[in-house]
């Protein structure tokens, strides 16, 4: 028989596929349960702003026809809002297709990839998947140690890429520090700042929009998405923000319609609504800080988060088995097995509801022996 595996791309057999949180349909299938919630793949809690829900709604009614390729409306939202040039713009079907392409169209075997240990998954996967070695650097204190990723660029890095806040951490690292970073990486090298998370840190006083540096930072590459704070997760749409040659080799790329026409719809419509993102945005730092208090009662090591999630240390605990009793009770959590952080669980914020029956769940729990 043929082997088809020999066939694909030498990298494609390296890769395990991406392990996404279990959707709600597939517990309440598998552990006949009605009553599921799922704290585990950093969705909002919220839904989607009302308005973001009407756009949709009167897109699909045209959906006959093909989206505009270009995305003319969404880019104008974003250059009125933020002043970026919409040459610096790219869209894709959530910031995980922009990451894919930028791997795509920039790694491969004669060069490498610097990446902070406990990095989203996908980067990794897309170095492997395009032949280049990975150059894992380890966090100091949970944070990125963007010292220690400058010290181990050398001159065949094509890319040095990490999360702002991270996932699945949940640190963040200064803007200052950031900037100086992205001032003192080779142009040869470009940096790739994925702010999937960027919503929830937007209320540090320190803040600043990495994506306006990139006129003045030309390796400087930056992702954004409307899956977590502006809560479209299923309906995949991102942007990244780069230079105008980076850019433009991107839109070569990418598939003609990439971003389907409810997706742009209700983009526009979501990044008009600034009151709901707010309402998240409340929300989360309400709940981020009821969580610190429950895991601070239960003698619980809790990384501190500036993202829509929290890292849990559970100490001697199996993780994995405390997930698996928590998924009996109808609650979905994430445990980080698969970055061998095997006492840790990863937590989305939900809503004040969600969130006292995770606590009571957890309690319950760890009363057991
Ligand atoms: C969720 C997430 C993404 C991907 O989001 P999309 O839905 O593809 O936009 C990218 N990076 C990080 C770090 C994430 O957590």
């Amino acid at each position: 028989m043929t082997s088809y595996a020999e066939l694909a791309n030498g990298g494609l057999t390296r890769i395990k596929p991406y392990q996404a949180g279990k959707p709600i349909e597939e517990v309440k299938r598998e552990l006949g349960i009605d009553d599921v919630i799922k704290l585990a793949s950093n969705e909002c809690p919220l839904g989607m702003s009302p308005k973001a829900r009407e756009a949709a709604i009167r897109a699909v009614e045209e959906g006959n026809f093909y989206p505009d390729s270009n995305g003319f409306y969404l880019k104008e939202k974003l250059c009125r809002r933020y002043g970026y040039d919409r040459e610096m713009l790219t869209l894709g079907a959530g910031s995980n297709e922009l990451i894919n392409l930028l791997f795509e169209a920039f790694v491969n075997d004669r060069c490498n990839v610097v990446l902070p240990a406990y990095s989203f998954v996908v980067y990794a996967m897309e170095a492997t998947v395009n032949a280049a070695p990975v150059k894992s650097v380890p966090l100091k204190n949970w944070q990125v140690d963007l010292d220690a990723c400058l010290a181990a660029i050398d001159e065949n890095t094509r890319v040095v890429a990490f999360a702002n806040p991270s996932n699945p951490i949940g640190t963040a690292v200064s803007y200052a520090r950031i900037h100086e970073f992205v001032r003192q990486v080779p142009k040869r090298t470009l940096v790739v700042i994925d702010e999937a998370y960027n919503e929830f840190n937007s209320g540090d006083p320190t803040y600043e929009d990495t994506a306006k540096w990139v006129a003045d930072c030309e390796n400087l590459v930056v992702s954004r998405t409307f899956s977590k704070a502006y809560g479209l997760a299923g309906l995949r749409v991102g942007y990244m923000v780069a230079n105008p040659e980076i850019s433009s080799l991107l839109n070569r790329l990418r598939a003609p319609f990439n971003v389907n026409s409810v997706a742009l719809s209700a983009a526009c419509a979501a990044l008009d609504d600034q009151d709901f993102l707010q309402q998240v945005v409340n929300n989360n730092n309400t709940e981020r800080e009821r969580f610190g208090s429950f895991c601070r009662e239960q003698g619980l090591e809790m990384i501190p988060s500036l993202a829509n999630f929290v890292t849990i240390d559970f100490g001697q605990r199996d993780a994995q088995k405390l997930a698996a009793d928590l998924l009996k009770r109808g609650v979905i959590v994430r445990p980080l097995v698969g970055y061998q952080l095997l006492s840790k669980l990863r937590v989305s914020i939900g809503t004040p509801e969600q969130n006292d029956r995770f606590f009571k769940a957890l309690t319950e729990l760890l009363g057991q022996a």
